[in-house]
């Protein structure tokens, strides 16, 4: 599959203020995951793949269980079909471990997954979101991963819009350095699983409120309304 483009965005003016919170906030409320406490390729892969359909609290049982079983690459490529299906039963979206176990056959050769995301999207089962999360979360690439909870936050705090100026958005949006652009991706992730949630974004608690579109124009609401209300 050729490297996917996107149009190029402007970085806004709020860009860095923004980084600056998110990361301030991660730091202090992120989650500790632990796919996080790893940079190792298949564990993150592994890690990409469960956490596609499926909730984290589910994976806390699920992830450790088929590292365990299946401690490598080497071990999944290697392994029956019936088995890689048996520990994966339950998680549900089946075509998942398929891929996975497809994907350790095709790489089983060289043993190693590849850093770049146009390489990683030409494997069984990856898609455009997990290739960017492999290359950044295993690898430290700075590049973007727009998954579901990353594309709210960017349309409500930036960019409304299709598809593809939400990733144009991240790709500017995404720092330089690959260390930073891991923390970010990973920050960014956590504010739209736990705050800028779909249905109703804790706003007034966000770390992130000041240099967000939707936070400031609910702000400007409510401060609109205290004065009407003022006797
Ligand atoms: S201020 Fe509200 S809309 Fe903006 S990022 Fe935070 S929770 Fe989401």
């Amino acid at each position: 599959m050729p490297r996917q483009s996107s149009p190029r965005a402007a970085k806004p003016k709020s860009a860095a203020g923004f980084t600056r919170r998110l990361l301030a906030w991660f730091d202090r409320h992120g989650r500790d995951l632990p796919w996080r406490r790893t940079r190792d390729p298949y564990r993150v892969l592994v890690s990409e793949v469960m956490l596609q359909q499926t909730q984290v609290s589910r994976l806390r049982e699920y992830y450790p269980r088929f590292l365990e079983r299946f401690p490598t690459l080497e071990h999944l490529a290697r392994a029956k079909k019936s088995a890689v299906m048996g520990e994966w039963k339950g998680l549900g979206y089946y075509a998942r471990a398929r891929n996975l176990h497809s994907l350790a056959k095709a790489v089983s050769g060289n043993g190693v997954l590849p850093d770049d995301p146009a390489e990683l999207i030409k494997l069984p089962g990856v898609g455009r979101y997990t290739a960017g999360a492999v290359a950044s979360f295993a690898f430290e690439q700075p590049v973007a991963a727009v998954d579901t909870n990353v594309a709210r936050v960017i349309r409500r705090a930036f960019a409304g819009g299709n598809e593809k100026r939400v990733w144009a958005m991240a790709a500017v949006l995404v720092p330089k350095d690959g260390k930073k652009a891991w923390r970010f991706n990973q920050a960014i992730m956590e504010l739209g699983a736990l705050v800028c949630v779909a249905r109703k974004p804790k706003c007034p608690e966000c770390p992130v409120r000041k240099d967000c579109r939707t936070g400031r124009r609910l702000a400007s609401k409510d401060r609109r309304r205290q004065q009407r209300q003022k006797p």
